[in-house]
């Protein structure tokens, strides 16, 4: 069997760098901890649980830890996680994701200087917490054009607008429209990745060139969903695995060529295993 595998499938750049981080840490002195599961695949979590790497799950659980290293995920924390970290004489191991190293920069610098800052994104996201973290004021967070058309403060006051990494840009683009028809002094950083939307589109195409389709991800991300329902709509024969267990494939004769893409947590082995699979077995 013709396999394609989507070039932009699994880990984006800053997941990997952040699992890869965890990795490195294995070994060293002390216990090791993250922030938070490093990233949303049971498999991977396990393994390093195997591997005596801990999840810390909140300040509450930080705040007993006396000894070892804390590694960050890529989302981010708030200042305050930082500042806990160093006064209870904890090793730190930062493995934000450069990306959104620069939203805290933006708004820490923004609102020291007295901007009102706006958040668009998801107020429960733990990257849009870590960032509401970083203002130095009261931030707003917005999700939805209903909230942007709520949103009401001194005509002459300036306002920052910064984006969760993940936000739909179109809609994105409909809240800034609001307060820029509103306001005069709107600055807007644009800090959508486009990680997701680049993968996204490749499978897309993929999905659109191939007999059958197989999308890899956990049960509950909802990035692999969306690629998912992408790849249905451009090829009938589209499968929804986590791992190479579940590939029961009937496919049809006439299928000829199988196209592969993987949710953002799909770490690359599990992507492997499936693609080789596909090209001996069938
Ligand atoms: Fe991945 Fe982009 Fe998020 Fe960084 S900002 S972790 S590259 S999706």
């Amino acid at each position: 069997m013709e396999v394609i595998v989507a070039k932009k499938s699994g880990f984006c750049f800053g997941v990997k760098r952040a699992v890869d981080k965890v990795y490195e840490q294995i070994g060293n002195k002390g216990p090791i901890y993250t922030y938070g599961p490093i990233i949303h695949n049971e498999e991977v979590v396990r393994d390093l649980a195997e591997k005596g790497v801990q999840v810390i799950e909140n300040q509450d659980a930080l705040s007993k830890v006396t000894t070892g290293t804390i590694i960050i995920r890529s989302h981010g924390v708030e200042k305050a996680i930082y500042d806990m970290i160093e006064t209870q004489g904890l090793e730190c191991v930062d493995a934000t994701c450069p990306f959104v190293k620069r939203i805290h920069k933006i708004v820490s610098e923004e609102s020291q200087n007295g901007r009102e800052i706006v958040i668009v994104g998801n107020p429960g996201h733990p990257e849009v917490e870590g960032i509401m973290g970083w203002c130095n004021n009261q931030p707003t967070v917005i999700e939805t054009t209903e909230e942007a058309e709520k949103f009401a403060c001194a005509p002459d006051k300036h306002i920052c607008i910064v984006s969760q990494t993940t936000f739909n840009y179109k809609k994105f683009e409909d809240i800034v429209e609001i307060f820029e028809n509103k306001y005069y002094n709107v600055s807007v950083a644009n800090t959508i990745c486009n990680a997701t939307e680049e993968r996204q589109t490749e499978a897309r195409e993929i999905a659109a060139s191939v007999d059958a389709m197989i999308v890899i991800g956990g049960k509950h991300s909802s990035n692999t969903r969306k690629l998912f329902e992408i790849c249905s709509k451009e090829c009938e024969h589209t499968y929804y695995i986590q791992t190479l267990d579940d590939l029961y494939l009937e496919l049809p004769k006439s299928v000829r060529l199988v196209g592969i893409t993987a949710g953002a947590s799909t770490p690359n082995n599990i992507i492997e295993e499936v693609q080789n699979y596909v090209r001996i077995n069938f």
